[in-house]
């Protein structure tokens, strides 16, 4: 265990905090991290700038969004739930409306990319959506599978509640909750009633700002970090949304040469962290996830909930590339045709070879260090 108390440790408590308020683009308020996850991240942003009873505005249309209204619910808000098609996003009409009828909405509730469905939904639409009505809400967004992964401002979609966790783009074993604040959501800190503690941004903000913690942070973890930003910083965040981009797509046209569906239901919603797949009738999800793990050592995502057994999920977040994808495709492939779908193997893993022989084309190639000259060369010559 390394001194979190050291008088050097500052260094890297600063470094780590400016990384993330990069990562977010959130260069005007400021960024937290809990010891926790995702979901301990949801929990600070409402204890800290709601009170109980207050009407908040959320839509429900995957197992991610629904368990943020059980949290929100079991947490005394009032929640005003709008319910969607799974496989929809972001209902911003209804938001829009919701938001003209009732200025009482103290919080307006987004999941930017459900994991559960493979759906991005437009976070910047929301934010004019309540601009337009008016709204002096609070944007609480959870970004736990996009932030690092898919383009994401903070500072300029007025987003006041950034979530996301380690483990997902920005690749380190779970185990760190982060939160970026707007100032508004700071000064609504100040004088929301929710009772917290552990989570508490002011217990934060006093020992943060010093370059430590109010208890013991995961140290190991804040390394990680480090070495995660540095990583994402060395290949440039365009860059890394534009690969996702490329390899989400890869596998999106590998599905359509199965002749499968997408849960998402309109190419605006396709995720390009998470690629939810409608298996055929008489195929059961949960066995080809199974038989993935079982025979051919592959992490495939179940269906969750309300889409329990008839997807199957590939997450193509963080550290991966082309050729990670082109293996999850094949293994995709056998475990549907073990799992009695109509699948030809190789059929998608072509599709994809030539999505992205064609789209790396003109990407600059990685620069080889020239190979020292050996010995036994040098003797022949
Ligand atoms: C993974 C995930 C969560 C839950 O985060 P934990 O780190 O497991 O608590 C919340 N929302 C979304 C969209 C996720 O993908």
């Amino acid at each position: 265990m390394e001194d979190h108390r050291a008088p050097d440790f500052p260094d890297l408590v600063f470094e780590v905090l400016d990384g993330l308020a990069r990562v977010l683009g959130n260069q005007e308020g400021r960024v937290f991290l809990y010891p926790g996850s995702g979901t301990g991240a949801w929990e600070a942003a409402i204890s800290n700038t709601l009170n109980r009873g207050d009407r908040v505005l959320m839509a429900r249309f995957g197992q991610f969004s629904h368990l943020w209204v059980d949290m929100a619910r079991r947490l005394g808000l009032d929640v005003v739930c709008v319910d969607v098609e799974w496989g929809e996003g972001v209902p911003v009409d209804e938001f829009e409306r919701q938001l003209a009828a009732d200025p009482t909405i103290k919080g307006v509730f987004v999941v930017h990319n459900e994991t559960a469905t493979g759906v991005t939904s437009d976070v910047a639409a929301v934010r004019r959506a309540m601009d337009a009505t008016g709204s002096t809400a609070l944007l609480y967004v959870d970004g736990v599978s996009s932030i690092a992964s898919i383009d994401f401002r903070q500072d300029e979609w007025g987003v006041d509640l950034a979530v996301t966790g380690s483990q997902k783009g920005l690749m380190l074993p779970a185990g760190l909750g982060v939160l970026g604040v707007s100032q508004k959501a700071l000064a609504a800190a100040e004088t929301a009633t929710m009772e917290r503690c552990y989570f508490s941004f002011a217990d934060m903000i006093a020992t943060n700002d010093l370059g430590y913690f109010p208890y013991t942070p995961p140290v190991a973890l804040l390394h990680g970090m480090s070495a995660s930003l540095g990583r994402l910083f060395e290949e440039g965040l365009d860059e890394v949304f534009r690969r996702h981009h490329r390899l989400a797509e890869g596998v999106r046209r590998g599905v359509a040469a199965w002749g499968l569906d997408l849960c998402a239901k309109a190419p605006e919603w396709y995720s390009d962290t998470v690629t939810a797949i409608r298996v055929p009738e008489h195929v059961d999800g949960a066995a080809v996830c199974r038989i993935g793990y079982e025979r051919y050592r592959t992490s495939f995502g179940g269906g969750l909930s309300k889409v329990a057994g008839k997807v199957f999920r590939i997450g193509h977040l963080g550290d991966l590339n082309e050729v990670s994808c082109l293996a999850a495709l094949a293994a995709a492939e056998m475990s549907l045709a073990d799992a009695g779908a109509d699948v030809p193997l190789g059929a998608g893993v072509a599709a994809a070879q030539e999505y992205y022989r064609d789209a790396t084309r003109d990407l600059a190639p990685v620069a080889v260090a020239a190979a020292p000259q050996s010995p036994d060369t040098r003797r022949t010559a």
